[in-house]
């Protein structure tokens, strides 16, 4: 039987910066993954060049049923102590827009950075290992992996959500806690397209590709950003953002205006240009194909002035709160996040600990903790990595 001081179970963004963080502490660490590469969602983020923090992170930026916990980790590793790492080992980013820092060139970048960290401080990292059970002993807790079996005193499950089964998500962390009674909180896919099946499904698939720059809300929460119509509904930042508040049956508002009053703009248009057509108007605003669409779904298009005050009402309706309800979302297939997870109110939100069996130890995605789109996921991974490593 091996013995070790520490096992994390899952070598993704929040494994990796425990590891490294606790072995600089000196503490042995035996950090197992079942995938055959780590840290694979890294490489995936954000479009291949990671959009690894945020320079306006703060815990507003995250949703949880305990929206004071995140508080203190986010506290004591900020994105500053990310960027100043980052810039340590020479990676080259930039900030897009919003605060958004990107790599230059890929997101392996990052992911190098952390494996050279682990490798400087000698964590034994296990690809291709799984785990098959986590017993509680006298002195802390027996493993039993496909490595054989494994004591160690501290046990941190970092193995995420749910959100993207082919990049190793798995339940397995929600089984942990669940074993050793902890509460896990229903979990859903968040940061996710809509999917779109009603009579605006002809709309979507007609417009696909097209993007534009609008306010979006739902639940009072409000984004703006870019939508994006596509084969299968609606997508784009500004509705990934929203989805995480979205409840099936909800209805999501869209202000296609956000720099206007719908009704003012219109009503100044009749005003000012009464013989020219709503479409030709829009497709100011718009894309002409866009116009053209928007103008005959909602009313055949005609001069602005044979426009009646009750149909002026109703069209700056459509365009300043379009009221659409998507029949669901793409699901944990291609879900940035999974929103739920392990009750926070019973993990110490100081050292990351159970309340309920000491030693062991939850990081990153699988706490219910979700931040918004833009970095802030990542963030809340090496927040939480961090503040459990200084403790196990
Ligand atoms: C496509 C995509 C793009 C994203 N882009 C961004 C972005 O640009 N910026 C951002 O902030 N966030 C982004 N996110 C979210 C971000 O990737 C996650 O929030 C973050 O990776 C969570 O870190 P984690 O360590 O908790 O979990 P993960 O990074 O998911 O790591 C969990 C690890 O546990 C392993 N594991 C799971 N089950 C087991 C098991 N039973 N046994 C052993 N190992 C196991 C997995 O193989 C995995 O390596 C993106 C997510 C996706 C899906």
């Amino acid at each position: 039987m091996r013995s070790t001081d520490v096992v994390i179970i899952g070598a993704g963004a929040a494994g990796l910066m425990c590891a490294f963080s606790a072995a600089a502490r000196g503490r042995q660490v035996l950090l197992i993954d079942h995938a055959n590469k780590a840290g694979k969602k890294i490489l995936m983020s954000g479009g291949g060049r990671c959009n690894f923090t945020n320079l306006y992170a703060e815990p507003a930026n995250f949703l949880s049923q305990n929206p004071h916990f995140c508080k203190s980790a986010l506290a004591r590793y900020t994105q500053w102590d990310f960027i100043a790492m980052v810039a340590k080992h020479g990676v080259p980013y930039h900030e897009k827009k919003l605060g958004q820092l990107f790599c230059d060139n890929k997101s392996s970048d990052i992911l190098e950075m952390l494996l050279d960290e682990c490798r400087q401080v000698n964590v034994d990292l296990r690809l291709d290992t799984s785990v098959q059970t986590v017993e509680k002993t006298d002195a802390g807790y027996l493993l039993d992996t496909s490595m054989g079996q494994v004591a160690c005193q501290s046990v941190v499950v970092a193995t995420g959500g749910l959100s993207i089964p082919t990049l190793g998500a798995t339940g397995f962390g929600y089984q942990i806690a669940r074993q050793f009674g902890h509460e896990v909180l229903a979990t859903r896919a968040g940061l996710v397209p809509f999917t779109i099946t009603d009579q605006l499904k002809e709309l979507c698939t007609e417009l696909s590709g097209t993007s534009v720059d609008c306010l979006v809300s739902c639940n009072d929460q409000s984004f703006r950003e870019n939508i994006l119509f596509t084969h299968r509904g609606l997508s784009g930042p500004a509705i990934l953002q929203i989805s995480s508040f979205w409840h099936p049956g909800d209805a999501v508002e869209i202000n296609l205006l956000p720099d206007h009053d719908a009704l003012d703009w219109l009503q100044q248009q009749q005003a000012e240009r009464p013989n020219s057509e709503l479409k030709t108007l829009l497709g100011e605003l718009f894309t002409k194909k866009m116009a053209n669409l928007l103008a005959d779904h909602w009313f055949a298009s005609k001069p602005m002035k044979q426009y009646t005050p009750a149909e002026l009402r109703e069209l700056a309706e459509k365009l300043g709160a379009w009221q659409v309800v998507p029949a669901g979302t793409e699901g944990y297939r291609t879900a940035e996040v999974t929103l739920g997870g392990v009750d926070t109110r019973e993990v110490s939100s100081k050292t990351l600990e159970s309340l309920k069996s000491p030693g062991l130890y939850f990081v990153g995605e699988v706490l219910d903790v979700s931040g918004h789109l833009g970095g802030f996921n990542f963030q809340w991974a090496w927040a939480s990595g961090y503040a459990a490593a200084q403790f196990v």
